[in-house]
């Protein structure tokens, strides 16, 4: 015969553990739900085109999407994958997406269509290319990432690598 009381302590063991396991469940999505680690907030320097400086911060892997760099009113926003595969914040990629980013901000190109979104990234490219010149270490990178990274043809809203790079040598002329 199998007492209650015998079982009393057994049933306090599996309470506890079940306690246990609840803590470590809340733990564990606590961390998951954490990105690899917060924005991290960076400072490259002064602002590539003078004026005054935004908040510029390198963000967790994928959090902009497909997107390397993206420029929102008062701040950057990097995706710290795309940058270290390019060579990392002092790298020449670096800064030619930096001055491409606050090409945007100082154009104000906030408010898109897809045909506004294609000018816009070739008129950024553009302020950045004037900046640096075309056989610049900065602009060369771009040239060689948009090879790398983009189809040579033209896509809605978006230029392709072939449009982009004659836009850079006409602009870094
Ligand atoms: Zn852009």
């Amino acid at each position: 015969m199998i007492s209650n009381r015998k079982y009393a302590p057994l049933s306090k063991v599996a309470a506890t553990l079940s306690r246990l396991c609840l803590v470590f469940t809340v733990f564990a999505i606590t961390i998951s739900s954490r990105p690899a680690f917060a924005q991290q907030p960076i400072n490259p320097g002064p602002p590539p085109f003078g004026g005054p400086r935004v908040a510029e911060f390198l963000v967790p892997p994928g959090s902009l999407g497909q997107l390397i760099a993206l420029a929102q009113p008062g701040r950057i926003m990097y995706d710290i994958r795309q940058i270290n595969i390019f060579g990392g914040t002092h790298s020449p990629f670096f800064r030619f997406i930096r001055a491409h980013e606050y090409a945007h901000l100082r154009r104000r190109h906030f408010v898109l269509s897809p045909q506004d979104n294609f000018d816009n990234e070739l008129e950024a490219d553009c302020d950045a290319a004037e900046l640096f010149g075309w056989n610049s270490p900065e602009v060369q990178a771009a040239a060689h990432a948009y090879r790398q990274r983009l189809p040579p043809q033209n896509m809605p809203g978006s230029p392709g690598s072939a449009a982009r790079i004659a836009n850079l040598r006409d602009c870094g002329r």
